[in-house]
């Protein structure tokens, strides 16, 4: 049975070894407990998302007594560093936000996307497509650009943080989950989230209590809780989606249209670039794969 003194919680910051534990009974800066601090693992002990139980003493703080197993890490290796460096725990949704125009959806952003695609594929992230600024071009325009996202199954939504189209769906899609926006810079990320949520930049702001420091110190990124439910990631991972290194052999495993047709492959090594017998070939060939999803494919093949 559990310890009925213990109380559930969230991390929603980290910062020099205190927590930010959000409760339903408040929040509390917690410290984690000798024990756990003593773990050898190759992984932080406790980060931000992870779920927790804590412990308050008498003279109101508060201990991490457990942390519990996660799943969807967004991580990265820290320089010099052995372990991996948690960034967010227990990531439910990653937010790819690029624009319609203004930066134009080049080929080159596309491939930011494809790239980004493979590794939330890798770690089994669920993925939400913004096209942003819709307003900006018309909406066949921007059709032609993405629909080839949602024919190959991604959640894919038009938005506009200046006219607000697709915002209150946006909102609905973050209600109870823990999500982190990401994308180029200058596709609109901050006006969504200004849009969702209008005093975001205060609540991204706020001052840790327990270590009076503030944002511009912040090495890991803080949950921040929406009024409609839901956390979001206040650093975007910008590049923690393209960052892991994958190898050219399981490149195949992560592009949802070419996965299913590898096994019709002639060889079972198949690189699908020369092959005679090559199904992703064929299918590229009738249009059934998108050229420049393949592209990108054999543009990260070859890197
Ligand atoms: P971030 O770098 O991804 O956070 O992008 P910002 O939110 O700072 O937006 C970059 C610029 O695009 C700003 O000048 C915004 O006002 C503008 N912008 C953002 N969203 C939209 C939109 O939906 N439509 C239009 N027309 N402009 C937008
Ligand atoms: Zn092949």
């Amino acid at each position: 049975m559990s310890d009925p003194k213990l109380i559930r919680g969230r991390i929603v910051r980290a910062q020099s070894g205190f927590f930010d534990v959000e409760t339903e009974l408040g929040q509390h800066t917690a410290q984690l407990r000798g024990r756990l601090k003593q773990e050898q693992l190759e992984t932080d002990v406790a980060a931000v998302g992870d779920q927790v139980e804590i412990r308050v003493l008498p003279d109101g703080s508060a201990m991490i007594e457990t942390v519990a197993p996660r799943s969807r890490v967004l991580s990265r290796q820290a320089p010099g560093r052995e372990a991996e460096q948690v960034l967010v725990a227990n990531l439910d949704l990653g937010v790819f936000v690029f624009a319609c125009a203004e930066p134009d959806p080049i080929p080159g952003q596309l491939r930011m996307l494809d790239r980004m695609l493979v590794g939330a594929e890798r770690e089994s992230i669920p993925v939400l497509i913004c096209a942003n600024k819709v307003d900006l071009v018309d909406p066949q325009e921007a059709r032609r650009i993405f629909g080839r996202y949602a024919e190959i199954g991604y959640q894919l939504l038009y938005t506009s943080a200046l006219t607000g189209e697709g915002i209150d769906t946006l909102r609905s899609a973050l209600a109870d989950h823990v999500s982190v926006f990401a994308g180029p810079s200058g596709t609109g990320k901050s006006s969504l989230l200004r849009a969702l949520q209008p005093d975001i930049e205060l609540r991204i702001g706020e001052v840790s209590e327990a270590t009076g420091k503030g944002t511009h110190t912040t090495v890991a990124p803080k949950l921040v809780k929406l009024d409609s439910g839901g956390y979001v990631a206040d650093t975007p991972g910008v590049k923690a989606f393209a960052l892991w290194d994958i190898e050219p052999e399981e490149l195949d495993a992560y592009f949802r249209e070419i996965a299913p047709l590898v096994a019709d492959c002639a060889f079972s090594n198949c690189t699908h670039i020369h092959e005679p017998g090559c199904a992703v070939l064929r299918a590229l060939e009738v249009g059934e794969i998108h050229s420049e999803r393949y592209d990108s494919y054999v543009r990260l093949r070859s890197s």
